[in-house]
C-alpha cells in the first residue's frame, strides 16, 4: 500500500531523512519510534506529500507522489492524517469540521457528507457532541473528532503522529482505543507514537529511526525480543522508554 523507497529530504544542508526505505502492506500496522529529532514527523509527512523529497520516491496504492500528473489534494484525502495538536478549525463546530474537506475536495453534497461524518463520528463515540465547538471538548474528544474527520473521506491508509502525546495520561486510552479499534477493522496504518503498549499489542512491525536513518524495521515480536538483531540504539531508546 505504502513503499518508501531509498528517500532523501534535506533541510539547506542538514540531511534530515537518509536512504529510508521500508513498505507497509494493505491491512498492516506499523508504528515508528525513535528518539526526538530523528525525522519521524518528517517521514510521516513526506508520505502524504506534505513535505517534498529531494531523492528517491513514495508510491502509495500504486501512485507515485513524484509523479507530476498525480493530484496530491486527492491523494492527500485518501491518506488520512492526525497529527498531534487536533488541529480542529475552532471557529467551526464538530459537524462543520467533519464535513467541510468532504465538500470542498471530494466534492460531495453537504447533505451526503454530513451523513457519513455524523456515522464517523458516531464510530469514536462522540456522536453527542456534534454541534460543540473544538474549545467545549477535552483534548481526547478533540483528537477523536480528528480521527473522525479524517475517516469520513475514505482514507486506504491513516498516518499518525505521536496522537496522544500532547493529552492529558486520562485522555490517552481513549484515543488509544479508537485506533486499536481500527486496526482491527483493518486499516493500514502508519503511527508515529511512544506507547509502546500499544505498538506490542497492536502492530505488526516496528521501524526505529535515528539521525534521519531507519535503523531498525522488523516484525514487533523481534523488537521487544531480546534478539540479537535489534541495534545497540534501539536497545538504549526502549531501555529509557519502557
Ligand atoms: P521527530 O519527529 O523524530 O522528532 P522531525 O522529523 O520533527 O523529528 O525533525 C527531524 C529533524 O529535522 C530535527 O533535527 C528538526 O530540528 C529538523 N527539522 C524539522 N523540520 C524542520 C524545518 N522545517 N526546517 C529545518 N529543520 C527542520
Ligand atoms: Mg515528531
Amino acid at each position: 500500500m505504502i513503499q518508501i523507497n531509498n528517500i532523501g529530504k534535506w533541510y539547506g544542508n542538514f540531511q534530515v531523512l537518509d536512504g529510508c526505505t521500508t513498505r507497509v502492506r494493505k491491512g498492516e500496522v506499523v508504528v515508528v519510534c525513535g528518539p526526538s529529532g530523528s525525522g519521524k514527523s518528517t517521514l510521516i509527512k513526506t508520505v502524504n506529500a506534505l513535505e517534498p523529497i529531494q531523492q528517491g520516491d513514495i508510491v502509495i496504492d500504486g501512485i507515485a507522489i513524484s509523479d507530476r500528473k498525480t493530484r496530491l489534494p486527492r491523494l492527500r484525502a485518501q491518506v488520512g492524517m492526525v497529527f498531534q495538536h487536533f488541529e480542529l478549525f475552532p471557529h467551526l463546530n464538530v459537524t462543520e469540521n467533519l464535513t467541510l474537506a468532504q465538500v470542498k475536495v471530494l466534492g460531495r453534497d453537504t447533505g451526503e457528507a454530513r451523513e457519513r461524518g455524523l456515522r464517523m463520528l458516531d464510530r469514536v463515540g462522540l456522536l453527542a457532541h456534534k454541534d460543540k465547538f473544538p474549545g467545549q471538548l477535552s483534548g481526547g474528544q478533540q483528537q477523536r473528532v480528528a480521527i473522525a474527520r479524517a475517516l469520513a473521506m475514505d482514507p486506504i491508509v491513516m498516518l499518525f503522529d505521536e496522537p496522544t502525546s500532547a493529552l492529558d495520561p486520562e485522555m490517552v486510552g481513549e484515543v488509544l482505543d479508537v485506533m486499536v479499534q481500527l486496526a482491527d477493522e483493518g486499516m493500514t496504518m502508519m503511527c508515529v507514537t511512544h506507547e509502546m503498549g500499544f505498538a506490542k499489542r497492536v502492530s505488526d512491525r516496528v521501524i526505529f529511526m535515528d539521525q534521519g536513518k531507519i535503523v531498525e524495521d522488523c516484525p514487533t515480536t523481534d523488537f521487544f525480543g531480546e534478539s540479537e538483531a535489534r541495534s545497540p540504539r534501539a536497545k538504549e531508546f526502549l531501555s529509557k522508554i519502557l
